[in-house]
């Protein structure tokens, strides 16, 4: 059985609906350069609806307290606000609320896991703080295509532990290399960390296919869900991974909240991260007793209005609903890409054929940087990321050193992506750029 979202044709959201969003987000009707925004970065980091800024403003103006600590009143209202968008999150995607960890955002929550791992030797004496452990032999496996933020801290995990790093190579078309899965993901792998979409390429990767070679090795398997979490229906209990991260930003939610999920007896054998104010139960001057999970990884004032607004842009996700809006995203995707490849001069990187994709396109202009196109499109208030987007070993891979990024959402119109091809053919003739 297949884990990756088929490609259906669901009913796309109609023109008056994306009206009706748009009318949401009070960014999207302002003005730069004088002209319309037309915001293709949300990969990058997505625009905030009314409901989300109104959640977090109420929750300064009428709740707002630390949580878990104190008697009265506003810090019992604050706990409950902060443990009932746990369960919102938990709900959407389909775990349970006790496996929910909030951290600053995904980069915060793979650093958690891999430095915890560290110190695994502090944990109990089970079965799953032994999963924990690495040591030399022992191999760690990422893929090509990892944001950096899924890379580093396995590099350095290896460093620490004396484990070896590898990775799962990618073709040209920007697909994973799966010839070679059995021989990569073997006996000594005791990691398997993989995003699920790529932030460059924008294809689904093979979930299933990953996890079940793991599964066969007994390897734990973290899922880089940052960039499929805001864009896919996401059921991480049928992807069966062992730990996912993802960040509220990029889901209409704000900065400063990320979702770190671990399956329970996992966390419940992970030790700490950050040590301090509120994840322990007895402290001595000599030791500390810790919380169950998730408090004890919870350490120091939290973040009460960012997990409160993120809850409000799951709720407006759902709304909406996330099979439409991958099928819209899927749409536009199609739309960018195809576009794009019948301009002179402009190569899409990585297109697998026939591949589950959200809205997103990263492409090389023949002799142009992309600070180039990235500031021309500017000019017309066309919002793209340029660069390597913390993604070079796959730039590398694919022949360039940077490129240009469109990224859409459930607020994009045709009409933008229209646009902006139109701006990207343009930037080829203003550059003299030939096939
Ligand atoms: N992983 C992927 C695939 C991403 O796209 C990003 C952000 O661009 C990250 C990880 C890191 O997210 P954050 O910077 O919010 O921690």
């Amino acid at each position: 059985m297949t884990l990756i979202p088929p490609v259906t044709r669901l009913d796309a959201l109609s023109d008056v609906e994306i009206r009706g969003i748009r009318a949401d987000f009070p960014i999207l009707s302002t003005e730069v350069n004088g002209a319309s925004l037309v915001y293709l970065d949300s990969g990058a980091t997505s625009q905030k609806p009314v409901q989300v800024l109104d959640a977090e403003r109420s929750f300064y103006e009428r709740d707002n307290a630390a949580v878990h600590r104190g008697a009265h009143t506003l810090a019992a209202l604050a706990t409950e606000s902060f443990e009932d968008a746990r369960s919102t999150v938990a709900r959407f995607v389909g775990v349970r609320e006790d496996e929910i960890v909030w951290t600053s955002n995904a980069t915060e929550g793979i650093n958690l896991i891999a430095y915890a791992m560290s110190n695994a030797s502090l944990g109990r004496g089970d079965e799953a703080s032994a999963s924990l452990r690495l040591g030399e032999g022992d191999e760690i496996v990422v893929t090509e295509m990892e944001h950096h933020a899924n890379l580093i801290p396995w590099q350095e995990l290896a460093a620490r532990t004396g484990a070896t790093l590898r990775y799962i190579p990618v073709h040209d078309d920007g697909s994973l290399v799966l010839d070679d899965l059995d021989e990569i993901v073997n006996e000594r792998t005791r990691v398997l960390a993989f995003t699920h979409v790529s932030n460059v390429l924008g294809i689904v990767n093979p979930v299933d296919v990953l996890v079940a070679r793991a599964r066969q090795v007994g390897a734990l398997t973290v899922l880089d869900a940052c960039q499929s979490a805001p864009h896919l229906a996401l059921d991480l209990v049928a992807l069966d991974v062992d730990f996912a991260v993802f960040s509220g930003h990029k889901m209409l939610g704000p900065t400063g909240v990320g979702v770190l999920y671990g399956r329970g007896a996992l966390l419940a054998a992970l030790p700490p991260f950050l040590t301090g104010g509120s994840m322990i139960t007895t402290v001595t001057m000599e030791k500390a007793e810790y919380l169950e999970a998730p408090q004890r990884f919870e350490a120091g004032t939290q973040r009460v209005s960012q997990t409160v607004a993120l809850a409000a842009a799951v709720r407006y996700l759902s709304a909406v609903g996330m099979d439409r809006i991958a099928e819209h995203e899927a749409r536009l995707g199609e739309r960018l890409v195809a576009g794009l490849a019948e301009i002179p001069g402009v190569r899409v990187l990585g297109q697998p054929a026939g591949t589950h994709r959200v809205g997103l396109a990263s492409f090389d202009v023949a002799g142009v940087h992309s600070h180039d196109v990235g500031q021309f499109l500017d000019d017309r208030g066309i919002a793209v990321r340029v660069g390597h987007h913390c993604a070079q070993p796959l730039h590398r891979r694919l022949g360039v050193t940077a490129s240009t990024r469109a990224s859409a959402y459930l607020y994009t119109t045709e009409n933008e992506v229209d646009e902006f091809l139109a701006g990207v053919a343009d930037v080829t003739t203003f550059f003299g750029v030939s096939a």
